[in-house]
């Protein structure tokens, strides 16, 4: 029997199945233990020490606690704690990026997607490098500066060589003042050697979600084609972390297995990073399943409630505090609004989720992943946001100045923020404002950018983002960055 060990590279030695099991055990008896759930709040707090804000984390077990933890002022003291965390560490910045789907091909027999090789229904396409750039210009007349690009798993129709032909289109393509300064990766786990060269190819964060921490129920959740291989799969991150990438993206598919199970299993996938990598994960998501072209989420019998989903993202918050969070357009409005407030960092907007449609004039359905909830412009979006008192970042700069695993890590815990990620967020706010707004969204920016300049603490900083702002607005000079 494996034998839980987080610096392992063993996929049933980092994510052990007895382990995660006592986890759940040691949780449930602890779940009323209010001193134990006290001194687990107080050691999550964070703590100032001159500039500097440190935040201790929580293990997988003592986080499992808070989640099962069910008495009302204890949820609200971690609501609280989440926004605590996430304000100290994110401001009221949130990133925004879009999905771009290449390709629906796809070798795999993923029950829950309807990309999956046995669904006939589904109209198959794959971009070609021309339609790819179509599709960026269409993202980028949007405001767009991020993207993550998504692609079934098929090596004759989607070899890395088209992913990384296909990277490469997409930051030649220049449209007005438009560019895309980060592409992320959503593809399949590979190898070590594949890794490589999207490092080489100038990826931001490799995204791979694990869909199930839980062996078996992997095993029937794919089974067939090569995602099939639990321990291959589960291993990924080490390979892309051998190859160089050291921004990686985890999550699981909420929906599919018990979100306890899950939740320790994550946190446990985190702690090993850190703890073989020296990094835990740039960034988790949490999506839940949905909707799709021969997929009822009903069938699917683990589905948790907005209430659950929200602690979760709490918890999370609470557990790794320095790792970015992503919330999409799988959730609607509402839901994305409470996610903001406790643990969300980056948010896609005016998604759409098929190959291809961007370039469509209605939101096209025949190849699409999933169903969208919030079918919101780019525009509408970023107005909401900033009514609710965010700032709206289409920010790019950590990774292309270099800042990227734990020199982001570093950057995050230093007290540098508001003098680095502030302006940065709101030049890019500006150009957004300037090229893409509408004039009501132009007004609502401009003035929130006022009123946010004035917190930047080092006064040649402030200058140095106040002038530039003042020539985006007035010239076509762009992508100022500290
Ligand atoms: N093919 C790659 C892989 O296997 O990892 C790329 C992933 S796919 C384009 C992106 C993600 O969408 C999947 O990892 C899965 O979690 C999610 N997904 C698949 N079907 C979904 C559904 N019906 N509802 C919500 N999300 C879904």
């Amino acid at each position: 029997m494996a034998i839980y060990n987080p610096k392992s590279l063993k996929a049933e030695e980092f994510i052990n199945d007895e382990e995660i099991l006592a986890t759940l055990e040691y949780a449930e008896q602890n779940k009323n233990n209010v001193e134990l759930i006290d001194s687990i709040l107080n050691k999550a707090r964070p703590v100032k020490n001159g500039n500097e804000t440190r935040c201790a984390g929580l293990t997988h077990r003592e986080a499992s606690v808070l989640l099962a933890c069910n008495i009302p002022e204890k949820v609200e003291e971690m609501y609280k704690l989440a926004e605590e965390i996430k304000l100290a560490f994110y401001g009221n910045r949130i990133v925004m990026f879009a999905p771009l789907y290449l390709s629906n091909y796809c070798v795999n027999g993923c029950v829950y997607c309807p990309y999956h090789a046995k669904n006939k229904n589904i109209c198959r396409k794959k971009l070609t490098q021309e339609e790819i750039a179509k599709e960026v210009i269409a993202l980028q007349d949007m405001g767009h500066k991020r993207l993550a690009i998504e692609a079934g798993e098929d090596p004759v129709n989607n070899p890395i060589e088209y992913i990384l032909d296909s990277i490469k289109t997409i930051y030649s393509v220049k449209h007005k003042n438009g560019s895309i300064r980060r592409v992320n990766v959503n593809i399949a786990a590979t190898t070590v050697e594949n890794y490589r060269k999207l490092k080489e190819a100038g990826i931001g964060t490799y995204i791979l979600f694990q869909e199930t921490y839980h062996k078996k129920s992997y095993e029937e959740l794919h089974p067939t084609g090569p995602k099939h291989n639990y321990d291959y799969h589960t291993e990924a991150m080490d390979r892309a972390m051998q190859g160089g990438i050291d921004d990686v993206g985890l999550g699981v598919l909420f929906g599919l297995e018990m979100y306890k199970y899950e939740f320790a299993g994550l946190l446990m996938h985190a702690e090993h990073l850190e703890a073989v990598h020296g990094v835990g994960p740039h960034t988790i998501s949490v999506p839940r399943i949905k909707h799709a072209d021969d997929i009822d989420p009903d069938v699917f019998d683990n589905s948790i409630s907005d209430d659950i989903f929200e602690k979760i993202i709490a918890c999370i918050r609470i557990a790794v505090p320095y790792t970015g969070m992503i919330i999409s357009t799988r959730e609607g409005q509402s839901v994305r609004e409470r996610a903001l407030n406790i643990g969300i960092s980056q948010i896609s907007g005016a998604s759409r989720t098929s190959v291809g449609g961007y370039t469509e004039e209605e939101r096209p359905h025949d190849t699409e992943q999933f169903d969208v909830s919030d079918q919101r412009t780019l525009d509408e979006v970023v107005d909401w946001m900033m009514k609710l008192g965010f700032i709206p970042s289409f920010c790019t700069a950590c990774y292309r100045e270099g800042r990227t695993g734990d020199r982001f890590m570093s950057l995050c815990k230093s007290g540098q923020i508001l003098n680095c990620c502030h302006p940065n967020a709101l030049m890019t706010l500006a150009e957004y404002l300037s090229d893409y707004a509408s004039e009501e969204t132009k007004k609502t920016g401009f003035s929130l950018i006022e009123k946010e300049l004035a917190k930047i603490p080092n006064e040649k900083v402030r200058k140095i983002a106040t002038e530039n702002i003042e020539a985006i607005k007035n010239s076509n000079k762009r992508d100022f960055r500290f």
